[in-house]
């Protein structure tokens, strides 16, 4: 049976690894983040008791004799109303040069620098056993139909990519219809059938991972939010099943 690296859309643990932080040279205790001193701990830190924090490399234990450190509310940090702000800060005051000082904890979503608030990863998820996780079938074919759809750049194979992410930004209705996107779909999808049949002459395809037909595609301005624009596909595999391709293309002003 054939297999794909799954990069289906999962949900984020909003967890930030490996920030880099420096010591405040002033007070020799406080963190600040490297990416922006003014900051202690960059985002706010969603349950204290996750906080990791690495010196050299190697994890430090909050008791250690040197760099044993406590987990204290950031009163001075106050743009977010309701959001508590923590900074990290060494028990005694660390006066070795230090090489490197890495923390990861878990944030809150508008904060994740992973996935960038989203909420959803489109990347190689990783298993509980440190692999990637595999997928056939009809979720192989959802992935290579939605790559083909949502690919806009491909410097490699540039005859494989959709317009349809240039539409973002444009204005549903007026200079992008859902014609437009229904055709961009088809397109793409085509792509999808003729690379299948060329493929099929050399390697055998499960009967659940070959596109058979594009059932229907809907786009539709969302009713609350005009920048968005949600669009449902519904695709056929040749065992008889029918499988849903959701997703929406936000315009970002
Ligand atoms: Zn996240």
């Amino acid at each position: 049976m054939s297999y794909d690296f799954s990069t289906l859309s999962e949900p984020c643990d909003h967890v930030q690894i490996f920030e880099r932080y420096i010591i405040n040279p002033s007070d020799l205790r406080t963190l600040n983040y490297a990416g922006n001193t003014f900051e202690n701990v960059r985002a706010p830190i969603n349950g204290t008791t996750l906080v990791k924090v690495y010196v050299g490399g190697s994890l430090i234990n909050a008791n250690d004799p040197v760099f044993g450190y406590q987990i204290i509310k950031d009163t001075n940090r106050l743009e977010d109303p309701g959001v508590n702000f923590y900074k990290i800060v060494f028990d005694k005051e660390v006066r070795l040069v230090v090489s490197l000082i890495e923390v990861s904890y878990s944030t809150l979503q508008p904060f994740c620098i992973k996935c960038n608030g989203l909420g959803i990863l489109n990347d190689f998820e990783p298993t509980s056993g440190g692999i990637i996780a595999k997928i056939n079938g009809n979720l192989k074919l959802v992935q290579k139909c939605l790559k083909f759809i949502l690919t806009s750049r491909c410097a490699f194979y540039p005859s494989f990519t959709s317009r349809i992410k240039d539409f973002i930004g444009r204005k549903f209705g007026f200079t992008v219809t859902d014609s437009d996107i229904a055709s961009e779909i088809t397109k793409a999808l085509g792509l999808v059938k003729q690379i299948q049949l060329a493929q099929r002459t050399i390697q055998s395809l499960d009967l659940p991972e070959i596109l058979r037909d594009i059932v229907s595609v809907r786009a539709v301005q969302d009713p609350t939010d005009p920048t968005i624009v949600n669009v449902s596909v519904t695709v056929s595999s040749f065992n008889g099943q029918t499988m849903p391709l959701n997703f929406s293309l936000k315009a970002t002003n």
